[in-house]
């Protein structure tokens, strides 16, 4: 059923995910577009303008896959920035550095092919690291969350923007009418793959609400840790620091 959401066995959750976006990335830009309407482009605005960033910093994308973060980011760090575009999925990263390369965004951005819970990067890398939509997709999102940590600057911020839980009375169940019946449809019309987009669908309902995402934030180090919801609780910015 729509509802049932089959356990994957966590050895084979990371080649689904691959997969997913595997199948998904040639079309991926028109159906974030679709699925969100075009809001996702302001929820990534408001993440950046969130996370301050300042020329000269050093900042790191994860899960930056498509690079729109970076293509935000990339003028407010002039002169002399740096963006580590980094993701699990090659094809993803192919998809960023053409956009990027398209806009005319390449010096001092860098492509890294990683899984944000390994990450290749020596301590206290970055002033920022930003994460969008990556998150839920992960197996261990709080290896995850200590590796960002641990990368990071003392003094440093990561802003995490993720789907999460609907605050506005109502809107559930709008919402899950939404997800359940027309966004797979659209997935199914447009991108020709309505099981990838369900399986989206489904790991939005299973990812932590807004104040246990917070607590594992804290859990992994963060400090002053604070929650944006967005378009209702439809998605949420965890903004943390470390101290
Ligand atoms: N951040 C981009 C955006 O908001 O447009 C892309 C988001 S896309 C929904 C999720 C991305 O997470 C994909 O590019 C996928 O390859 C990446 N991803 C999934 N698991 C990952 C992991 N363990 N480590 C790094 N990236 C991962």
């Amino acid at each position: 059923t729509h509802f049932g959401y089959q356990e994957v066995p966590e050895a084979e959750k990371e080649k689904l995910v691959r997969g997913v976006f595997s199948s998904v990335a040639s079309s991926y830009d028109l159906m974030n577009d679709l699925m969100s309407l075009g809001v996702h482009r302001l929820w990534k605005r408001y993440t950046v303008d969130l996370a301050r960033p300042r020329p000269g910093q050093q900042v790191l994308d994860l899960a930056g896959g498509t690079g729109d973060l970076a293509a935000l980011l990339y003028k407010r760090l002039q002169p002399n920035g740096r963006i580590v575009v980094s993701d699990i999925n090659p094809e993803m990263l192919a998809v960023g550095e053409k956009r990027l390369a398209d806009k005319g965004m390449l010096a001092g951005v860098e492509f890294v092919e990683a899984n944000a819970e390994e990450l290749p990067f020596p301590d206290q890398q970055f002033d920022l690291v930003t994460l969008a939509f990556g998150i839920r997709n992960m197996t261990h999102p709080e290896r995850a969350l200590a590796e960002i940590y641990r990368v990071l600057k003392v003094g440093g911020r990561a802003l995490i923007l993720e789907f999460s839980h609907p605050r506005w009375p109502g809107l559930q169940q709008i919402y899950d009418l939404y997800s359940f019946n027309i966004l797979p449809k659209i997935g199914e019309i447009v991108a020709k793959d309505r099981d990838s987009y369900q399986y989206l669908v489904e790991s939005i309902r299973r990812f932590p609400d807004q104040d246990t995402f917070r607590m594992m934030m804290e859990d992994a180090g963060f400090a002053r840790v604070d929650v944006h919801n967005l378009s209702g609780g439809i998605v949420a910015i965890h903004r943390g620091f470390r101290l």
